[in-house]
């Protein structure tokens, strides 16, 4: 076992705080890696105060995770001491199950075991994150940064990367499609760079046009703000895809209202509470609303050597590990540029 470092939280009530456990010593098939950096998600605020429910504490967040390994146990193939690689939102599955096999991890029939806020497959021992100084992980769980990505920039694809990726190309994003991008956080950020990438035309939906430079930096031809009501009256049956990224509650009907005929919405972000949908919207269009949880092992080093090939990375604001209280305030007033990245050599 390893005496490994972190910030954890206690409760649901309480602010994280300094905190210690030990990890298992890295078995044949695990790589030891030492934590560089961790991206602070919108997910670990709502995990660390339990919004979702059934939230383990004491609880260490993080699956934003870089750094670089330090072992590997005698079965490892895929890396050595001294690569650069990333660990995002899950560090086991059932391996067997038909999604698993699909390279669909994240829809594992026995659950994917979560990077934090979880327990192993031996269904007892409790996972912590990345808000830490050290992680053992199966070598099959684990993803290669590209050379040419900084690391702390790159912490965040490894969840707000893959978590628009995948939509994105499932729902065929790419050059003649209009897609509108609903909030303009962690998440949406990344959907702007990618979905500008993979040749669409994309608009911001964002509650006011304070981000609107920053949006068209990102790739953004459009950028409207959704606290205007002309916006809903102007932008009716424009987009052939929505990917809404937002963490709060919402009225979903007029954002769909905004979809061409068969035009999609896909839910990403997901608030404490559900929402109410009336058909109409869906019917008066033959649109459909879906969702999307992170991306399987496979995609998401897909998604890492696609942001290496066009030099994306995430807008990070660095952070000291004590910082990160502040850092949860400032994500839940929509004010992040456009990600928190804890810089771990600041825990001491
Ligand atoms: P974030 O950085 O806080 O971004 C959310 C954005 O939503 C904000 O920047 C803001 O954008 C907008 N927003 C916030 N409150 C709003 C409100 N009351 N009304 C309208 N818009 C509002 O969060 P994130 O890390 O990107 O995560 C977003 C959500 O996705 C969270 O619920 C998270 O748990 C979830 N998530 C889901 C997955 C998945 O696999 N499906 C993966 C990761 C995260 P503007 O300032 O532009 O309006
Ligand atoms: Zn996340
Ligand atoms: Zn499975």
């Amino acid at each position: 076992m390893r005496n490994t470092l972190a910030y954890g939280a206690k409760s649901a009530k309480s602010p994280l705080a300094p905190f210690s456990f030990q990890r298992r010593e890295s078995g044949p098939h695990d790589v030891a890696i030492d934590i560089k950096f961790c991206g602070i998600c919108h997910s670990d605020i709502h995990q660390a105060r339990d919004e979702w429910g059934g939230s383990i504490f004491p609880m260490v967040p993080g699956h934003e995770i870089a750094g670089v390994v330090t072992k590997v146990g005698s079965a490892v193939s895929k890396y050595k001491v001294g690569d650069r690689v990333g660990v995002g939102c899950f560090v086991d599955s059932c391996r067997k199950c038909s999604s698993c096999e699909a390279g669909l991890e994240q829809y594992c029939d026995g659950g994917m075991t979560g990077t934090y806020n979880g327990l192993e497959r031996d269904g007892k021992t409790p996972t912590y994150g990345g808000y830490s100084n050290h992680i053992v992980v199966d070598e099959n769980y684990v993803l290669k940064i590209p050379a040419n990505l900084p690391l702390d920039k790159a912490a965040p694809l490894l969840c707000a990367g893959i978590t628009l990726y995948s939509p994105l190309r499932h729902w065929k994003c790419g050059p003649g499609k209009k897609v509108a991008i609903v909030g303009l956080g962690g998440l949406g950020h990344m959907g702007v760079k990618l979905a500008s990438a993979m040749g669409a035309d994309v608009t911001v939906l964002s509650q006011t046009l304070k981000k609107r430079d920053d949006g068209l930096r990102m790739g953004a031809k459009d950028f409207y703000a959704t606290s205007d009501e002309t916006t809903f009256k102007k932008l009716q049956k424009s987009f052939d895809l929505i990917i809404n990224t937002v963490s709060a509650d919402l009225d979903l009907n007029s954002y769909l209202g905004l979809l061409k005929i068969d035009g999609q919405m896909v839910l990403v972000g997901v608030p404490e509470k559900g929402m109410v949908i009336h058909p109409f919207p869906l019917i008066m269009g033959r649109r459909s609303l879906a969702g999307s949880l992170i991306g399987g092992i496979k995609e998401t080093q897909e998604m890492l050597d696609f942001c290496g090939k066009h030099e994306i990375a995430c807008e990070i604001e660095k952070i000291p590990i004590t910082k990160v209280n502040d850092a949860y305030e400032r994500v839940l007033r929509s004010d992040v540029r456009y990600r928190f990245v804890i810089d771990m050599a600041s825990l001491t």
